[in-house]
């Protein structure tokens, strides 16, 4: 390829674990909240291997159609379009179901024939079974339920996968990031992730999801484009997080203080 490979910064041995993983062509799982570079991953992955990368982003009424395929009408004809799925199948890409606990439970056991020896997809509309071309591979992320509205994983169907577990990176790690992605200086970096450490452990806020790198990133992206600081963080990090207007005029406080 070409083209520049994507940014990604390794936390840990992720690199490494997917690389060999990859070579036995072993489901992956990458676990973590949102925002902390799962999807960054992944296409720098597909890119070092040299690998098409085909992403779905699951939702609630995801279902094993949309990802299998479907007779469409054309004209006076009805023709079979292939799915995401099938066509990584075919292929040989790297799917990657993003959230895959939001998708319709017909998604879980449309994949359970690839993700053990069989590698094989049924396509019941069909009534076909295809082989997976040998560079297939099959990437699942998930964001782990410990705090309110997150669907579950099954057990059967986790250990289906060899999984990785993502996180925000260490402070000065996450400053580095968000310098190599925004163009702000590290003096800037380093205090947005000051604030994003201190509102990750105001626990008893009780917050769905804390603040991600992401949203750091974008604070900078705000910043470097010429947007006042306060203003930024405002929109960028406290906004997002919550509805609650108490809990926001808190947050207000705390980050001007520190900006
Ligand atoms: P997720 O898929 O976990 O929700 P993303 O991969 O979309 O998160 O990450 C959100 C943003 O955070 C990315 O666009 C990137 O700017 C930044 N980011 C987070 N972690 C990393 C990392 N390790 N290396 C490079 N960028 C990262």
């Amino acid at each position: 390829m070409d083209n520049l490979a994507p940014y990604y910064h390794a936390i840990g041995k992720e690199i490494e674990v997917f690389e060999q993983a990859y070579k036995s062509r072993l489901p992956f799982l990458l676990k973590g909240p949102t925002g902390t570079g799962k999807s960054r991953f992944i296409e720098y992955m597909a890119h070092t291997l040299n690998k098409e990368l085909i992403t779905i982003s699951c939702h609630e009424e995801t279902s094993s159609t949309d990802l299998i395929g479907r007779y469409i009408i054309k004209g006076a004809e009805t023709i079979w379009l292939d799915g995401p799925l099938t066509t990584a199948v075919k292929k040989g890409a790297i799917i990657y179901l993003d959230e895959i606990a939001e998708a319709r439970p017909d998604v879980i056991v449309a994949i359970h024939s690839l993700t053990d020896h069989r590698r094989e997809l049924f396509i019941d509309k069909l009534g076909q079974t295809i082989k997976a071309h040998e560079n297939f591979a099959l990437v699942a992320s998930f964001n782990p339920g410990y705090q309110r509205g997150f669907k579950e994983l099954k057990p059967s169907t986790r250990q289906r996968f060899v999984a990785i577990s993502f996180d925000y990176p260490k402070p000065d790690v996450e400053a580095k990031i968000i310098e190599s992605e925004t163009g702000v200086d590290i003096s800037l970096a380093k205090k947005l992730v000051n604030i994003a450490t201190k509102i990750r452990n105001l626990t008893e806020l009780g917050l769905t999801e804390t603040v991600s790198t992401r949203l750091l990133v974008d604070a900078a992206k705000l910043i470097h484009g010429g947007l006042p600081k306060r203003l930024s963080v405002h929109v960028a990090i406290v906004e997002p997080l919550t509805d609650d207007i108490e809990i926001i005029s808190a947050l207000k406080d705390l980050c001007d203080l520190m900006i």
